[in-house]
């Protein structure tokens, strides 16, 4: 490359002054404005203050063909532009998207007309795209939270005929963990179809995130609509879906925000569904829960007792008490069920109905019930070798693929013979889709430890879980025992589930036996054993020797003196 040389002052003089036009008559002037005029691309106009049409060239003509000036000056609402020299909003004219811009002159106005069809539906497209959920195709989030912006700051009239419902689906995450997240993503895909099957073409359907959506009903009586919506969303949702082969069973809760409801903006309509979603898959007993404020209070006293629930273990503030299962054919205690007291500093004792639920909602029923099943081996080491100890295991504790390990843990650690530890279980333990808690349970019987099925009769009583699993006992549930005086069906109930156990070879306990008549009954209906107040109350764990008259203190009563039967 040769040397590199400035430019000499006076050439740099003359090089800046090129752009410049050199001085041409007028006449020359305007033979070059015309020739401009004629064949530049913007479509250029030419209009009288009175609005009169002067002159157009001909890319105005090809834009506008044979649109009349008057109408497209009705349409351009001139007046309203000239001030501020803006663009109008985009005109559709003749299928394409033209851009005019105005300007006044002292002649009157030149229109500055620009073709941005292809731009325009670049913008719509990629405004669309931004909006739309690339998985299910459904709106997304951005478009929930515009939607609702647009609402909320609508006229009121509007904004109440309006609600938000947010849609959670249960299981979906096991589904996905064990079958995959193809099968995942197209689950999705088929419970957003059914969403927007479910939904009106006014509804707008998004997709938050994850398994969440969401739907803004409008134009339709509130809460009634949302409720009525939220019930053929639960039924539709609910129904079983078919991929690759599986059959896949899900169900959806909903949480309703009446957009009317006192609400300021989009973040607190969003809070108040979520909030309404969140009630909705902590009460078993519904699908669905409309936003009420005092929800919130609700929502914070369970917090409260999360918090002190996590800490009670850590300061020992459980503990076990033992209630005797007595066996009506050898008229002895066979064996005693732990069931877990919670005495809170605070709160006082705490019922397990209330906490266990909520244990087991968040999780911390796997630490705890580790501890209830290593106490009570620990405790039962201490009875006769005859004596074994029952223990509720919670269905979510299964989803810990080391129960297995801690069970014989706890009785390695303790010494307590297997065969001397029952394991009760819900029937909600059976729904599990994948086996996994059937192996963990058959794995464990083998072993020797034996398996109850708790609160028979309650649940989904599907005979088949009886043939899937060889129970050891089934208990059937208290309500059936103490309601069969006001009852005959309660009482065909305990007789025939007595005779189903008899046949398949398992015992059968009848719970909550609070009277001598109640044992009778259940006797002559042929139950094998009793549980309940007339046997005992739930024992503290140092009271137990004493009842099986084991104890240095007091010798305990004849058991089988007071509970002969006839
Ligand atoms: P469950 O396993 O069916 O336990 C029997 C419940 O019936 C116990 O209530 C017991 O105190 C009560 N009961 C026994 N006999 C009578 C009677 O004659 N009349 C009446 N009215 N009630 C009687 P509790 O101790 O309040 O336990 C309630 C439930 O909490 C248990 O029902 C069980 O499902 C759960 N639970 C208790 N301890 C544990 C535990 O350690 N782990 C797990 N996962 N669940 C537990
Ligand atoms: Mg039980
Ligand atoms: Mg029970």
């Amino acid at each position: 490359m040769g040397p590199v040389h400035s430019i000499p002052p006076a050439e740099k003089s003359r090089s800046q002054t090129r752009g410049v036009p050199r001085p041409v008559s007028g006449k020359q002037a305007a033979a070059l404005a015309l020739s401009a005029f004629t064949t530049i691309d913007s479509g250029l106009a030419m209009i009288a203050p009175d609005g009169r049409m002067l002159m157009t060239n001909p890319a105005f003509a090809r834009l506008f063909g044979e649109t009349s000036s008057d109408d497209l000056l009705a349409r351009l609402q001139l007046s309203a532009w000239t001030e501020a020299g803006a663009a109008t909003p985009p005109l559709s004219v003749n299928g394409r998207t033209v851009q005019i811009r105005v300007k006044a002159v002292p002649q009157g106005y030149v229109l500055n007309c620009e073709d941005i069809t292809a731009e325009s539906e670049r913008t719509a497209r990629d405004t669309r795209q931004a909006r739309t959920d690339r998985l299910t195709e459904l709106g997304n989030r951005l478009l929930l939270r515009e939607r609702l912006q647009e609402l909320l700051a609508g006229p009121s009239a509007i904004r109440d005929d309006c609600a938000l419902l947010t849609i959670d689906l249960d299981r979906f995450k096991a589904v996905n963990d064990t079958l995959g997240r193809n099968i995942g993503d197209a689950l999705l895909g088929l419970v957003a179809r059914r969403i927007r099957a479910t939904a009106t073409d006014e509804d707008i359907v998004v997709r938050v995130y994850g398994d969440q959506f969401a739907i803004i009903q409008q134009a339709r009586p509130q809460p009634d609509s949302a409720i009525q919506l939220a019930k053929r969303l639960r039924d539709l949702l609910s129904r079983p879906y078919m991929l690759e082969g599986q059959l896949i069973d899900i169900t959806a809760n909903v949480g309703i925000a009446p957009l009317a409801q006192a609400v300021t903006d989009v973040d607190q309509a969003i809070k108040n569904a979520d909030l309404a979603l969140r009630c909705a898959k902590q009460d078993h007993s519904v699908d669905y829960f409309v936003f009420e404020s005092s929800l919130d209070e609700t929502v914070k006293a369970r917090r409260a007792l999360e918090t002190d629930l996590r800490r009670a273990l850590a300061l020992r503030e459980f503990a076990l008490v033992y209630q005797p299962q007595f066996d009506l054919q050898s008229c002895r205690v066979t064996g005693l069920e732990a069931l877990l007291r919670w005495n809170s500093p605070t709160r006082g004792p705490v019922s397990p109905m209330d906490f266990i639920p909520l244990a087991e909602e968040t999780g911390i029923i796997s630490p705890i019930g580790e501890w209830v099943l290593r106490t009570a081996c620990r405790d039962a080491a201490n009875w006769p070798d005859d004596i074994t100890v029952a223990v509720n295991i919670s269905a979510v504790q299964f989803a810990n693929r080391a129960l297995a390990t801690i069970v014989l843990s706890a009785l390695a650690d303790s010494g307590l013979d297997p065969r001397r530890l029952e394991l009760e279980i819900t029937e909600s333990v059976m729904l599990d889709a994948r086996g996994t808690a059937l192996g963990v349970l058959q794995r464990l019987r083998a072993t020797g430890v034996s398996v109850s099925l708790d609160d028979f009769g309650t649940g989904y009583s599907s005979l088949g879980y009886l043939r899937s699993f060889p129970f050891d006992k089934i208990k059937i549930d208290q309500s059936f025992v103490r309601g069969a005086a006001e009852d005959p069906g309660n009482r065909a109930i305990v007789r025939a589930i007595a005779s189903l156990g008899q046949n398949l070879g398992m015992a059968t306990v009848a719970e909550g036996v609070e009277t001598a008549e109640h044992m009778e009954r259940v006797a002559a209906d042929g139950c094998t054993h009793v549980q309940g107040y007339l046997i005992s109350r739930p024992l503290p764990a140092e009271r137990v020797r004493t009842f099986l008259g084991l104890s240095e203190a007091a010798p305990g009563p004849g058991l089988s003196d007071h509970f002969k039967v006839a």
